[in-house]
């Protein structure tokens, strides 16, 4: 059984995307199998998507946007990406709820409701939490901690292309080191771009660990870092 009861998978937009697709089928349904993989464990699982597969603001104010706007664009590639991880989960037979931390109405998603997420969470299903914080000027790294408080989650997984965070880049130098642990002061000192330093510094402050891995490359890591294996860093207090 796994240590963790909940926890909040931060998956990048480019994380659902292949080279020919925005928004890749094939791809939805390896994220949606790895999910299942953890759900096969009891364990409890709420996403918060990412949209730079479309749209980033910082990108579009660079091209010549007002970044507001931009963002807005940005907050709202994420809402489409949820839906798309929630119809891969249907297909698949998994219950998904999607919500938006900003209201859109037809019946598109809810907005972020804490209860409504932690009800829907113990009974097995899926919350994909999308728009960010709902405001500008934020990433979904920030959302993701902020929605790990909201639904008391254990740690909050950060999906990325590398398997952890290491003492050098493991691109440059082969006999770069990956921590097995970290303290979210040397994350912070250290100015490690993994994550942005205000979702490192909310989960100091609320106790709430990171674990960065690599999720695409072995469908199975996960599930085995759920079982115990250390196969990313965890940066905790
Ligand atoms: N965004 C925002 N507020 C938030 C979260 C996201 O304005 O709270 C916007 C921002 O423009 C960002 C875009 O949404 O660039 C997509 O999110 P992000 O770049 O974090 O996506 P990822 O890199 O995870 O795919």
């Amino acid at each position: 059984m796994s240590k963790y009861k909940r926890i909040l998978l931060k998956l990048s937009g480019e994380a659902l995307a292949s080279t020919n697709n925005t928004v890749d089928p094939a791809t939805l349904d390896k994220v949606v199998d790895i999910i299942k993989s953890a759900l096969d464990q009891d364990v409890e699982v709420g996403i918060v998507v990412g949209g730079g597969n479309i749209f980033r603001g910082a990108a579009l104010a660079e091209a010549g946007m007002n970044r507001v706007t931009g963002d807005h664009m940005g907050m709202l590639a994420t809402v489409m990406n949820a839906l798309a991880i929630s119809d891969s989960c249907r297909k698949n037979n998994v219950e998904a709820l999607v919500m938006s931390g900003f209201p859109i109405g037809g019946g598109v998603c809810d907005p972020v409701d804490h209860n409504k997420a932690k009800q829907a969470l113990s009974e097995g299903k899926v919350v994909i939490f999308s728009a960010g914080t709902g405001s500008p000027c934020f990433t979904t790294d920030t959302g993701a901690t902020l929605r790990a408080i909201e639904i008391d989650a254990d740690v909050v997984f950060k999906a990325t292309k590398v398997d952890g965070v290491y003492d050098s880049d493991p691109m440059q130098n082969p006999d770069a080191v990956r921590y097995e642990t970290l303290s979210f002061d040397k994350a912070i000192e250290k100015n490690l771009k993994i994550m942005d330093t205000s979702a490192f510094a909310m989960c100091r402050e609320h106790n709430i660990e990171i674990c960065v891995f690599s999720m695409l490359e072995d469908a199975n890591t996960l599930s085995n870092i759920l079982k115990g294996d250390s196969l990313g860093t965890i940066v905790r207090n």
